[in-house]
């Protein structure tokens, strides 16, 4: 089947664009002897996971189910992060992970004596905000529940952390890396050298066009050089940045008020909710900033959400019912976090290999939007 012929709404894996991503992580890797883990929590289409294993050291996980799904479908290093673990999954996590990172001291104490075989990290807070924009992705915003800031370390833990852990980076360039790092060698420069491994976190738009790779790589060695340590980068968007489409088709035109609304099949709320939350406007195939070309649109969708509302876009033709509209780069922050709201469908995931051809790997019905309600 070729990317036209799927049903809608759809997501469609670009197998070609995932390996070129690989290509470049795997690079870093080879150049640094760092280890990059796919944070599963941007992309957790675990088909791909024998491929993305052939590339990368292993998966990362935000609590159990994602380690879970790490260990089964990859089997490679597994860590894991989160701001608090329950007693009854703590078993299990150490089953599955070879590495278990902690968010408070408080946590350490908790679990130190009962990680068994895998070894204990501590999130640390270098309490510096690299980026303006997003809000709700900075971490180092006073007040922020995630990590240990120096003020609150003790000593006397040392001996239970293997390795420390930060994660304070959205989509941003190895500059950012950089002086986060600077803090972090700053405050906590003494007992680096007496940790193993260092884990960086994701939030590295290291396959983004541009990206600076070299000073990424001079920040990696720089930490293996001065303290001995194995680094670790847990990138999700990086993985799948622009390796993936959302397949959705015209249901309706209605116009009002001067503006002309396509009604689509796919959903902002229930199918991009980044586009909403982030908030950003997706690239779409063929098309233009409103008024760019000669036919603007809105693009909305069919559930009850006045403000259900993807963006203003233009074409070169007139949209009719039936017409396919391609979103790009939707492998990421996607399926992971669509939902069913207002009964709307979950859209089918098909594969696309390097020449093309596509093939549908799951579908979803109505008992899948059942089943989760009672
Ligand atoms: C979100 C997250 C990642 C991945 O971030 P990307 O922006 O997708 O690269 C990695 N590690 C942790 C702890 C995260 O919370």
């Amino acid at each position: 089947m070729r990317m036209d012929e799927l049903p809608t709404p759809c997501y469609v894996i670009d197998e070609g664009k995932l390996e070129d991503n690989l290509r470049i992580l795997r690079q870093v890797q080879e150049r640094t002897g760092c280890r990059i883990l796919l944070a599963q929590k941007a992309f957790s289409c675990f088909y791909e996971y024998p491929l993305i294993g052939r590339y990368l050291k292993g998966t990362t996980a935000s609590g159990l189910y994602e380690a879970r799904l790490g260990y089964e479908e990859m089997g490679l290093e597994n860590h894991v992060f989160s701001p608090a673990y329950k007693e009854e999954d703590f078993p299990e996590l150490t089953e599955c992970c070879d590495h278990i990172t902690f968010n408070s001291l408080t946590q350490l104490e908790k679990f130190k004596d009962r990680c068994g075989r895998a070894e204990r990290g501590l999130r640390i807070n270098p309490q510096l905000s690299t980026q303006e924009g997003h809000a709700i992705y900075d971490p180092c915003a006073p007040g922020s529940r995630l990590g240990v800031r120096i003020q609150d370390f003790r000593e006397e833990y040392l001996p239970f952390i293997d390795g420390f852990h930060f994660h304070t980076l959205c989509q941003q360039d190895a500059d950012a890396l950089k002086k986060t790092l600077d803090a972090v060698e700053a405050q906590f420069g003494p007992y680096l050298h007496q940790v193993s491994w260092i884990n960086m976190g994701g939030g590295h738009h290291i396959t983004r066009k541009g990206y600076n790779i070299d000073l990424l790589e001079q920040c990696v060695c720089r930490m293996k050089d001065i303290y001995g340590l194995t680094v670790y980068l847990e990138p999700g968007e990086a993985v799948a940045l622009d390796a993936g489409y959302l397949v959705t088709q015209v249901m309706d035109v209605v116009e009002n008020d001067g503006i002309r609304t396509l009604i689509l099949d796919a959903s902002a709320a229930c199918h991009m909710p980044d586009v909403l939350e982030m908030p950003y406007r997706p690239p779409l195939k063929n098309s233009g900033l409103p008024g760019e070309r000669a036919y603007t649109y809105r693009l909305s969708s069919c559930t009850c959400l006045a403000g259900d509302i993807i963006g203003d876009y233009s074409f070169d033709r007139e949209a009719e019912p039936g017409d396919k509209l391609y979103f790009m780069d939707m492998a990421i922050y996607s399926m992971v976090k669509n939902n069913t709201f207002n009964g709307m469908a979950l859209p089918s995931i098909a594969v696309m290999d390097k020449e093309g051809a596509c093939r549908i790997i799951r579908t979803f019905g109505y008992e899948d939007f059942k089943r989760r309600l009672s």
